[in-house]
């Protein structure tokens, strides 16, 4: 490629050149007050509409996102985001609303909200909804505030401890640190990583605020005995919290509430059609039981006779915790993408997501080590090669699986095992696409026994080569006239 092509749209600025025409002024002459004029002109790139259209969707591909390929990224995974919902959300009839309009003006948005709310009420089996929290883990500390609250309200004070099992998602521990608990870590069964019974009666006391967990677990396995972990913390007189940012393997098919989850939260990024990655808007409602909804974030949107309402902090809620409503854009998402699919088709995905990541498991199990050879849901984990005596890492396979245009697995968690590889193929993805990469996993695992160096050098197609990770992370070089200078 020429250097051209690697400049910075600023380097292929030409003085006079112009990717715009602009319509003729109906203002004759306006002078500008002198104190509103800036000194020197913006030192913007002069380009023409092809500089500018070429030089974005080059640098668009540098980086490997869902768009370009097979993205199956397990446990945070990228699902099925349908484009024409991202237009019906930034219909102007949704982006011209103002927060502060009177409830009467903004019914249609309020009837979606409460109608959202519904539907993950009955697709969860909890109670009542907050739409507000921004994020998964924004959801989790509310979470953790409402188990707080509740305890708190019963005059039990000396309830300190969220237990966590060691395969959780980071956010898991993190909120309950976050929101002042102490977090006990119970280790999970070798054979399935499942909650160890025993171990988890051992830590149970009356200090013990809840558990959070998620089912099916963080690799993919069914926790066969939920009911009996819900009895044992129940009794104890904790609360159960479940993390359900995946929720795709259950919908139609099972309910966190049915299996006495307390509350929940679910990713509308992820599950519920809005792309997630990059800080972009997220959303992570928070559903509770019946017992536990006075407690629920303000502002709520209730419904009386026909009119939606908004309501302020109620005496037992947690208070208001985003501004307004949350992210209204991406719950109209979810709506449109629940309507589009219907009861019939949320069981379509539940059953989708499930049969694609067994289908990889088993086309893949003997070439690569399967520590829980088990039915899955929709992720599982390989634990490297099966045969140890090739001298080749998972973050060698990892790269590797780069240059066939594929974004690798999520690699070294969770760390229940040495070489842990995760992989959700997601509901969406065609039989040949996923042909595609069991054919390059194969590849991959030929050319590590055969030449285990072309692995260890990989990847070769990418922009970036293989980075030092440290030092990446210690000492990011991000700034394009240090990587001039290398
Ligand atoms: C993504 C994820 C979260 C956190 O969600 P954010 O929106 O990224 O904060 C929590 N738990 C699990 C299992 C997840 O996959």
């Amino acid at each position: 490629m020429s250097v051209y092509y690697g400049q910075l749209i600023f380097e292929k600025s030409q003085e006079g050149r112009k990717g715009y025409t602009l319509p003729k002024s109906p203002i004759k002459h306006y002078e500008l007050n002198d104190k509103y004029k800036r000194a020197d002109c913006p030192q913007l790139p002069e380009v023409s509409e092809f500089d500018v259209v070429r030089h974005y969707t080059n640098v668009s591909f540098k980086n490997h996102g869902i768009e370009k390929g097979f993205y199956p990224l397990g446990s945070c995974t990228m699902k099925y985001n349908p484009k024409i919902n991202l237009e019906v959300s930034s219909h102007e009839n949704f982006t011209t609303l103002h927060p502060y309009q009177p409830v009467e003006t903004v019914q249609g948005v309020l009837k979606i909200y409460h109608e959202t709310q519904k539907m993950l009420s009955e697709i969860s089996g909890l109670s009542k909804y907050s739409l507000n929290p921004f994020a998964g883990a924004h959801g989790e500390h509310v979470g953790l505030m409402i188990i707080k609250a509740y305890h708190e309200s019963r005059g039990d004070h000396k309830r300190k401890k969220i237990i966590v099992p060691d395969s959780a998602h980071g956010t898991n521990p993190a909120s309950a640190s976050v929101s002042g608990f102490e977090v006990v870590e119970v280790k999970s069964n070798e054979s399935d990583g499942t909650v160890n019974i025993p171990d988890l009666k051992e830590v149970l006391d009356d200090e013990v605020a809840g558990i959070m967990l998620t089912n099916p677990n963080t690799i993919g396995m069914f926790e066969k005995d939920i009911l009996e972990i819900s009895r044992l913390v129940h009794e104890a007189g904790g609360l159960l919290y479940y993390d359900g940012a995946n929720l795709n393997p259950l919908l139609g098919i099972a309910r966190p509430g049915d299996m006495g989850f307390d509350i929940t939260h679910i990713n509308l990024h992820k599950t519920f059609s809005t792309p997630h990655g990059g800080g972009g808007p997220g959303s992570g409602p928070v559903g509770v039981t019946k017992e536990l909804e006075p407690f629920l974030p303000a502002p709520v949107v209730r419904k009386a006779g026909d009119l939606y309402l908004i309501d302020g902090k109620g005496k037992r809620s947690i208070g208001q915790i985003s501004h307004f409503l949350g992210n209204i854009g991406v719950v109209i998402k979810a709506y449109a993408y629940l309507l589009t699919n219907g009861k019939e088709r949320m069981k379509e995905i539940a059953k989708m997501s499930t049969l694609n990541a067994n289908y990889v498991k088993d086309a893949l199990k003997s070439v690569y080590k399967l520590p829980v050879d088990k039915v899955c849901k929709h992720e599982f984990v390989f634990d490297g090669l099966k045969d140890e005596s090739i001298d080749v890492r998972t973050l060698d396979i990892a790269k590797r699986l780069l240059d066939f245009d594929i974004h690798p697995p999520t690699v070294y968690f969770p760390l229940l095992f040495k070489e842990t590889m995760m992989v959700e193929p997601t509901e969406n993805e065609s039989k040949q696409t996923l042909d595609a990469f069991i054919d390059a996993m194969l590849k991959v695992a030929k050319e590590a026994k055969e030449d285990p160096e072309i692995l260890k050098n990989a990847p070769y197609s990418t922009p970036v080569r293989r980075l030092d990770e440290a030092q990446a992370a210690r000492k990011p070089r991000v700034k394009y006239k240090d990587l001039l200078e290398e």
